[in-house]
């Protein structure tokens, strides 16, 4: 028995603040027309907010054929009730079969909540999305071969504490849903011009109680700007002390770089929770990725083996970060990089 079920579009969700758009929608929709094309379906944004309708032209660009674009005065500043209400209404009016967030606060909190009112499901954190079939052995045909369930969302992530990559499928309880870490799908090239379709939709909460009023929204900017730097030069346990780290400031400053660093480094408090680089911190792909004693755990490797270049500085020569390094160089750190800013200095 075959089932095929490649109606509906695929969807990846805008999610904007103060009428501005990050990275994410562009990465979203960047996986999202691969899916689509795949699939033979159209590829649509949901922009939801308040007199937001000026950033759908830069959806277009980033591969959207179409945005579901939902304006309410209660949708202005993110909260959780409203989005999710005007979500789960708008995904029963218009069956996509696809819808993909970003792993971000936003979309962290509101996917679940969409997922559970849909009794649908949600693969968080995926680091690959295909399409592909489905073999059901629990529901046979009278010939007693597998349900094949053509064309469904694999949903590729890693699990037990990163030491397997599972694939995970939805094959019924459609829409099948994701959330996509940071930076993990590349966007396409930006096309000017490109166009699309507005459908633009009631948000359906008039008489919804919202219970959370926001008062007064505090931003702290962040210093580190991981994503953006083309050289970044990370540091592990192996740097030994929050004093010692200064060392690759000093590198990272000489090569007109930033720093990151392992979770080991974190936990230890030699560097701030932002420059955290793996599954469970930023994902990176410089052109110039240096670590400098990480030992390179899955996890820590999850965020940074898609950098162009990778040099290794550690002690020990079976370390795994030499595995995925270009080039290696078995060392004290202590030694290493102080030859390395002296010589970068001296041109
Ligand atoms: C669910 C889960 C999520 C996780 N998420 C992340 C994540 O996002 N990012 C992350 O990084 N980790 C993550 N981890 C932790 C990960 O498993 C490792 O524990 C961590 O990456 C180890 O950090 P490290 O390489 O700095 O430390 P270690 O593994 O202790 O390695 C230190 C390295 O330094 C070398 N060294 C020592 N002295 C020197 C010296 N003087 N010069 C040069 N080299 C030296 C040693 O040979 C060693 O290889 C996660 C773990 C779990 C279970």
């Amino acid at each position: 028995m075959t089932t095929d079920r490649t109606k509906g579009e695929v969807w990846g969700f805008a999610g904007q603040e103060d009428g501005r758009l990050s990275d994410v929608p562009r990465e979203l929709l960047g996986k999202g027309r691969e899916l689509a094309d795949r699939l033979g379906v159209s590829l649509a944004a949901v922009l939801m907010g308040d007199g937001v309708e000026g950033l759908a032209p830069l959806l277009f660009e980033a591969g959207a054929d179409k945005v579901h674009l939902v304006e309410d005065p209660a949708l202005k500043v993110f909260r959780g009730k409203a989005y999710r209400h005007a979500m789960v209404e708008l995904i029963k009016e218009c069956s996509p079969q696809i819808v993909i967030f970003g792993a971000t606060h936003m979309g962290r909190d509101l996917a679940p909540a969409v997922a559970s009112a849909l009794r649908c499901g949600l693969t968080a954190d995926c680091t690959d999305l295909q399409i592909g079939d489905y073999a059901d052995n629990k529901k046979k045909g009278e010939d007693g071969s597998p349900t094949i369930v053509k064309n469904v969302l694999q949903q590729i992530r890693p699990a037990f504490g990163g030491n397997i990559i599972a694939t995970i499928v939805n094959p019924y309880n459609w829409p099948q849903m994701a959330t996509v870490r940071e930076g993990v799908m590349k966007p396409l090239a930006p096309q000017p011009g490109r166009t699309g379709e507005i459908v633009r939709h009631d948000s359906r909460l008039a008489g919804v109680d919202i219970p959370v009023e926001v008062v007064e929204i505090v931003r702290r900017h962040s210093t580190v700007n991981l994503k953006g730097s083309r050289i970044i030069v990370a540091g592990g346990a192996g740097v030994g002390s929050k004093e010692n780290f200064k060392l690759l400031h000093e590198l990272a400053d000489a090569l007109g770089g930033a720093v990151g660093g392992s979770r080991a480094a974190v936990d230890l408090g030699y560097c701030e929770h932002e420059r955290q680089i793996g599954q469970t911190g930023v994902t990176v792909r410089p052109a110039l990725f240096i670590s400098c004693g990480i030992s390179g755990a899955v996890q820590h490797l999850a965020g940074m083996q898609d950098s162009a270049k990778i040099i290794a500085i550690n002690t020990d020569k079976d370390a795994p970060i030499f595995k995925v390094a270009h080039y290696g160089i078995v060392g004290d750190l202590n030694v290493v990089i102080p030859k390395l800013v002296k010589a970068i200095k001296k041109g």
